[in-house]
């Protein structure tokens, strides 16, 4: 094995060892993350400092730094802020499709797609604000851009 002295003195093994020993302290990785919306579930993380929701997960909380938090499952309820049209898809994708912001309930903002209610052809600016949940799941199966296939949530309007 190769050692190496890097920045205050850690050998590499030295902070590989760290890194090991912290990864059993991550409650909720992004590939579970991404199993539990296949399953429906919407998971985050609860920060046991401010309190606050950090979603899709990071390893430490979007919202004061600290890195100790636990895993909590959302309501996967909450309001649409914004949105728009894709007509001319990206490479990988198939237009048209919605992609949204979310304001869930419980704090964070979450990206998805929108999708319409029965009835409702086309998206118009007087959906934003309106309640929505999340009704499954969107797999974008990767092209030469991204790395392998990934879920996101698609909210449904619950309202007229
Ligand atoms: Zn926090």
């Amino acid at each position: 094995m190769i050692v190496m002295m890097v920045a205050g003195g850690k050998e590499q093994e030295e902070i590989e060892k760290e890194l090991a020993m912290a990864e059993e302290y991550i409650p909720l990785t992004y590939a579970e993350y991404e199993e539990g919306l296949s399953r429906g579930k919407l998971l985050g993380l609860r920060c046991l400092s401010c309190g606050k929701i950090t979603c899709h997960p990071m390893p430490v909380c979007q919202w004061c730094g600290s890195r100790t938090m636990e895993r909590v499952e959302l309501s996967g309820e909450g309001e649409l802020l914004t949105f728009t049209v894709i007509r001319v898809a990206p490479e990988g994708f198939e237009a048209p499709y919605i992609p949204c912001l979310v304001r869930a309930i419980e704090g964070p903002i979450l990206i998805g797609r929108l999708e319409l209610a029965q009835g409702d052809k086309e998206a118009s600016q007087a959906l934003i604000g309106k309640r929505v949940k999340m009704s499954g799941t969107y797999t974008h199966e990767g092209d030469k851009f991204s790395g392998g296939a990934h879920l996101c949530p698609v909210f449904k309007i619950m309202e007229r």
